[in-house]
């Protein structure tokens, strides 16, 4: 590569992706003045997705699990810009950040210009609710911390509610007082939302609330389809689906929902469920502003890619993750999930490389290793495939919880490398020792 030329790389999105390729960017040209690499994201902190169900719980606190931008920045010598893109100009190069504005609506920060030679496009998923109507209005969602952190102040209320309404023996007052939550969409994001709610529940008594046993929380997991997560193998579904009905989930398929109101949701066939609470979590789309910068985008506004991770008719622009639309050989798509990213900001750190090298760039080619169910404290299900073994291998228990938990390991050890990686392992197990296990303010 000629060293007189400058190569702005700009990676928008620090997520299970777009992070992981930044540091491996940055680490690959720090000593090479002749590349700058910088990293966008709206937020100033990273959080790994799959995490986010579990800090809606409660069960995981989102202060110890994040991890500083800035701080990842000054040690592997790349650039953080925090803000939020909202448009790109794909001619001029410039991708245009929002202006902030402090909560009295006085600004902050004014609309900004930031120019790219190489661009990396991966912002994840948003919500789909698929134009039913109230969904935003009146459910939670899970897309980000501020989501999630959102549904878990409104958890403790309501166990606090219910806490003092039971207790509360001189005016015998809503005696029998419960909680009640719906959460729709029974892919992994609400089956594991609906079993880690079971596992908070039953250790409520031994953190005060003295009145509360897990017959008080009654979760109703609705899915439009057949079966609950349809995207994996029956035999996983079908596991899944027996182990929640034992913890007392009540699971509702082929149930359509047709408008959400509050404290309620109404079905296609004419029923009217009553909740508390009400979490969507029943489909992913892409950010719209990359559909309205003129990328071209699929219906559910994702990015088309080529099999080397370019955006079609865009050389110089790469997208990974949820937020693209990667056609398989077998004319599928790559499914939006955490292996997947990791697997794409492989192959597009060495397609960034070559291009820059003048090399011809390789193909992607998702590998798909399985997909394991964590049912919080009380079971890990799901299926693994792989060279090592022939078609797809169920598996459950603790052989299952050990490559579930090697996922968000594998994450952390692509960032920090393994010595960092294992320093934060053992100050979680030290956290652990000393903090309560679950979070309840
Ligand atoms: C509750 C939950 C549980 C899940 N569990 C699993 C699981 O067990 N296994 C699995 O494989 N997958 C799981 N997933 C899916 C998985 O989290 C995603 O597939 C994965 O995170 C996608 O990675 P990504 O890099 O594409 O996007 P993300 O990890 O979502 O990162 C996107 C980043 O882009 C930033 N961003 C977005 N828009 C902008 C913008 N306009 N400007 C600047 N920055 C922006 C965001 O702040 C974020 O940091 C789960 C998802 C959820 C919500």
């Amino acid at each position: 590569m000629d060293k007189d030329i400058t190569q702005r790389l700009v990676v928008v999105g620090g997520g299970a992706g777009g992070l992981e390729l930044t540091v491996r960017l940055a680490r690959k040209y720090r000593k090479n003045p002749a590349v700058t690499v910088t990293l966008v994201d709206r937020n100033p902190t990273h959080i790994w997705k799959p995490l986010l169900h579990e800090i809606a719980t409660g069960s995981l606190n989102g202060n110890h699990d994040e991890t500083s931008y800035l701080m990842l920045a000054k040690k592997f010598k790349f650039s953080f810009v925090m803000g939020s893109v909202e448009h790109i100009d794909t001619d001029a190069k410039q991708l245009r950040l929002a202006a902030v504005t402090e909560a009295n609506g006085d600004s902050l920060v004014n609309e900004r210009q930031l120019g790219y030679d190489k661009l990396v496009l991966s912002v994840g998923s948003i919500c789909n609710d698929f134009g039913t109507p109230g969904v935003m209005e009146h459910s939670l969602l899970l897309d980000t911390r501020v989501q999630a952190e959102r549904f878990h102040t409104q958890f403790v209320s309501q166990l606090h509610r219910i806490n003092a309404q039971s207790g509360d023996a001189d005016t015998q007052d809503n005696y029998d007082a419960s909680l009640s939550l719906i959460i729709v969409g029974a892919g992994a994001t609400g089956v594991e939302l609906a079993a880690d709610l079971h596992s908070v529940a039953e250790q409520l008594p031994s953190y005060g609330f003295n009145t509360f046993s897990r017959d008080k929380l009654r979760v109703q997991l609705i899915e439009a389809g057949p079966r609950i997560l349809p995207a994996l193998p029956e035999r996983v579904s079908a596991s899944v689906h027996t182990e929640l009905t034992e913890l007392g989930v009540e699971v509702l398929t082929d149930t359509r929902v047709s408008a959400i109101e509050a404290q309620a949701i109404n079905t296609a066939d004419g029923r009217v469920l009553d909740a508390n609470l009400v979490v969507w979590a029943a489909g992913v789309q892409a950010p719209a502003f990359l559909g309205d910068s003129g990328l071209p985008v699929d219906r559910i506004g994702r990015v088309h890619v080529t099999d080397q991770l370019l955006v079609q008719g865009h050389n110089d622009i790469f997208s990974i993750g949820d937020c693209c639309a990667c056609e398989m050989p077998d004319g599928g798509y790559v499914p939006p999930r955490a292996q997947s990213a990791h697997q794409m900001a492989s192959v597009a750190y060495k397609n960034i490389v070559r291009q820059l090298d003048g090399k011809p760039l390789k193909t992607f080619l998702y590998k798909d290793l399985g997909s394991l169910i964590s049912l919080s404290k009380f079971s890990t299900v799901g299926n693994l495939m792989g060279n090592l073994m022939r078609g797809t291998v169920f598996v459950e228990g603790w052989l299952a919880r050990l490559f579930y938990l090697s996922l968000y390991r594998m994450h952390q050890l692509a960032i920090h490398g393994w010595w960092a990686t294992s320093l934060i392992m053992l100050n979680d197990r030290l956290y652990k020792a000393t903090r309560a296990d679950i979070k309840l303010h």
